[in-house]
C-alpha cells in the first residue's frame, strides 16, 4: 500500500491466494513453473476447467468470458490445480529455498512433545490425489505426523504438499539431518515410587526401540538385512506353511459354502 510497486505485487491472484487466511503453509510458486507445460504434466485431466483456471491462476484475460455460473467452479478449479502445481514446485530448488525460510522461521509450528525440543514441523500429505486427506505435519525429531493445532488448516488438502517433500527436504538439507540426530531420542518412562515399570508389562516401554536411529555400521547393516532380505532357509518354511495352510483353508471355505 505505501508504494505502488508493492501494491501491483499484491494484485496478482498467487500473491492473493497465500495471504488468505489458513493459507501460510503455501509459498508463492514463481509464474516462470508455472508457464512451463513440462511442469503441468498430466493436470489437465485431473483440474475441471482447467484452460480457465490456468490463466486465473496467471492473471491472463480469458479467451472467452467465463460466465456467473461458472465462476465459482473456475475458482475452485484454480486453488487446486495451483495447489497441485505447489506440491511439484516445493520439489525444486527454488521451492525448496522458500519453505526452508518458512521452515526456519518455524511457521509450520512446532512439535509438542517434549523430547523433540520444539523441532520444527514440515507440512505433508499422506496422499498424492487430491480429496483424500487433508494436510498434516512431520515431526523430523521423532518421525511421527501430528494434525495441525488450528482448524483454520483442516480443509487444505494433504495433496498441495504431498509424499515426497518432507523426505527431499532432510536430504537437501543436511544441516537439519544433523540437528535431528543431536537431539535426545529418549523417551519418557514411567515410575512408580521411584521404579521403573519392567520393560515386558503392559504399561512398560516395550517399544522403545521404535524410536531408536542405529549408531554403528553393524547395526545399520542389521537395520537394512531386516528391511530387505528374509533368511532363505526360513523363506523355504513359510512357504511350505504357506501350501499346507491354503488346503486347510479351502477345505474349510468348502465346509462353510455347504452350510
Ligand atoms: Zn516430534
Amino acid at each position: 500500500m505505501s508504494d505502488n510497486n508493492s501494491s501491483e505485487e499484491l494484485e496478482t491472484w498467487i500473491s492473493n491466494f497465500c495471504g488468505l487466511y489458513g493459507h501460510d503453509y503455501f509459498v508463492e510458486v514463481a509464474p516462470e513453473f508455472i508457464e512451463d507445460d513440462f511442469n503441468l504434466t498430466g493436470l489437465s485431466s485431473i483440474v475441471p476447467f482447467y484452460r480457465e483456471a490456468l490463466d486465473m491462476i496467471l492473471d491472463f484475460e480469458p479467451d472467452k468470458p467465463i460466465s456467473v455460473s461458472d465462476l465459482p467452479l473456475v475458482q475452485h478449479s484454480a486453488e487446486l490445480l495451483y495447489g497441485l502445481i505447489h506440491s511439484r514446485f516445493i520439489l525444486t530448488k527454488q521451492g525448496l529455498q522458500q519453505m526452508v525460510d518458512k521452515y526456519d522461521k518455524k511457521q509450520f509450528g512446532v512439535c509438542p512433545r517434549v523430547y523433540c525440543e520444539s523441532m520444527p514441523f514440515l507440512p505433508i500429505g499422506r496422499h498424492d490425489q487430491p480429496g483424500v486427506e487433508t494436510v498434516r505435519l512431520y515431526c523430523p525429531s521423532c518421525f511421527d505426523l501430528y494434525l495441525p493445532n488450528s482448524s483454520r488448516y483442516l480443509n487444505i488438502d494433504g495433496a498441495f504438499f504431498g509424499t515426497t517433500f518432507p523426505g527431499l527436504f532432510i536430504k537437501i538439507f543436511s544441516e537439519i539431518d544433523q540437528q535431528i540426530k543431536l537431539r535426545n531420542k529418549k523417551q519418557y518412562e514411567l515410575k512408580i515410587f521411584g521404579f521403573k515399570i519392567n520393560e515386558e508389562s503392559q504399561f512398560g516401554s516395550r517399544m522403545k526401540w521404535l524410536r531408536k536411529l542405529p549408531k554403528t555400521e553393524k547395526e545399520f547393516e542389521e537395520l537394512n538385512n531386516c528391511q530387505y532380505e528374509i533368511p532363505l532357509d526360513d523363506e523355504e518354511d513359510i512357504e511350505d506353511e504357506d501350501e499346507n495352510i491354503d488346503d486347510d483353508q479351502e477345505e474349510d471355505d468348502d465346509d462353510v459354502e455347504m452350510k
